[in-house]
């Protein structure tokens, strides 16, 4: 078969490889839609290791399960699925610990194109299938459901972490696909004053659709002094990284509250190390801040859970959909688009069928 690879760092591209063979708990699937990814953008041109030599790039993925393994239950050949893009063997004593998608090692939740090859290929295997694949509802479009599988439960995951409550302001440094998705979620989860931090004029559009009530842009000077202005001196009870750099990380602790809570989602690289100035601290108390940060959790109740907000039209992630491909053999050009990110990007998407 098919699939689109990671070869050596900076160098991506097709190869036939041996088509991936089912185990009892396993299904194979066929892509239905895939989504290039930023984490696609790293694992291709910044990450380095023998491990990643020849292996498919890709983890959002809508699928058809075109081979199911003697032990499944619940899904058959013909069935269409939604596949997390964390999908842990549940089968690892960690688990029991409480955090699924760490188990057995930091990230080992998602195999795909980190310990495993991923989903841009003609068939792609998901393990432990019950308790990773959910159905795609009758009619749900692709554009909608694929945000399921990372963007919505990355987003929202930042506001779990966070503990949003009713009343609360919060801020988001980043309004790419996943800080929209942090304010859709904090926004459903009760925000009131909804800050958003970001400069691209369509996502800024849908930040506002999704419930932010002020955009900040670093354009109109620092961004610490404009949060601590328009929340009259006292901060954010909620602060989100969704962007940016190591510095990000050290602007989000300041202008959380005493008592308040900051957490990243996003990917940091380029740096050893992260800092907190002393002022930010509470003078060096920390100030009863809590710091936290993770993955996106995957398996199949998360995405039932998800997928059933989409279907009650909690919110509609497909306006996060700029830029629609067609045929696997696109995934190339759109892979390629997302390392570019042209300035009216958001999520492009590759329709397979
Ligand atoms: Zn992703």
């Amino acid at each position: 078969m098919k699939a689109y690879v990671r070869h050596s760092m900076g160098v991506v591209g097709w190869m036939e490889k041996p088509d991936p063979v089912c185990g009892p708990d396993e299904v194979i699937c066929r892509p239905l839609a895939l989504c290039p990814c930023s984490s696609d953008v790293h694992t291709a041109w910044e990450m380095d290791g023998a491990w990643l030599k020849d292996i498919t790039l890709g983890h959002e993925v809508i699928g058809q399960v075109i081979e199911a393994g003697k032990d499944v239950k619940d899904f058959k050949v013909g069935d269409k699925v939604i596949v997390p893009c964390t999908t842990p063997t549940w089968k690892h004593p960690d688990i029991q610990d409480g955090d699924p998608w760490d188990a057995g090692g930091m990230f080992a939740g998602i195999n795909f194109s980190n310990y495993e090859d991923g989903v841009m290929a003609e068939k792609f295997k998901v393990r432990s299938a019950d308790m990773n694949l959910c159905h795609l509802p009758e009619g749900m479009p692709y554009e909608k459901a694929i945000m399921v599988v990372d963007m919505m439960t990355t987003g929202f995951h930042g506001c779990e972490l966070a503990n949003v409550r009713y009343g609360d302001t919060v801020v988001v440094f980043g309004i790419g696909p996943v800080g929209l998705m942090a304010i859709a979620g904090a926004k459903l989860m009760g925000a009131a004053q909804l800050i958003g931090i970001g400069t691209r004029p369509n996502c800024v559009k849908i930040a506002k659709e999704y419930g932010a009530t002020d955009i900040i842009s670093y354009k109109d000077g620092d961004v610490v002094e404009q949060i601590m202005k328009i929340t009259n001196g006292r901060g954010v009870d909620v602060a989100i990284v969704a962007g940016g750099d190591a510095e990000t990380l050290g602007q989000a602790y300041m202008v959380t509250r005493c008592g308040g809570a900051m957490t990243n989602l996003n990917v940091i690289t380029g740096t050893n190390e992260f800092k907190f100035t002393y002022a930010s601290c509470g003078g060096g108390f920390m100030g009863h801040k809590t710091v936290n940060g993770g993955l996106c959790p995957g398996g199949r109740r998360r995405a039932e859970r998800l997928t059933a907000m989409v279907q009650a039209d909690r919110l509609d992630p497909s306006l996060m959909v700029t830029h629609t491909f067609h045929g696997l053999d696109s995934i190339g050009e759109a892979l390629q688009l997302m390392k570019d990110k042209p300035r009216d990007l958001i999520k492009p998407i590759v329709i397979c069928d």
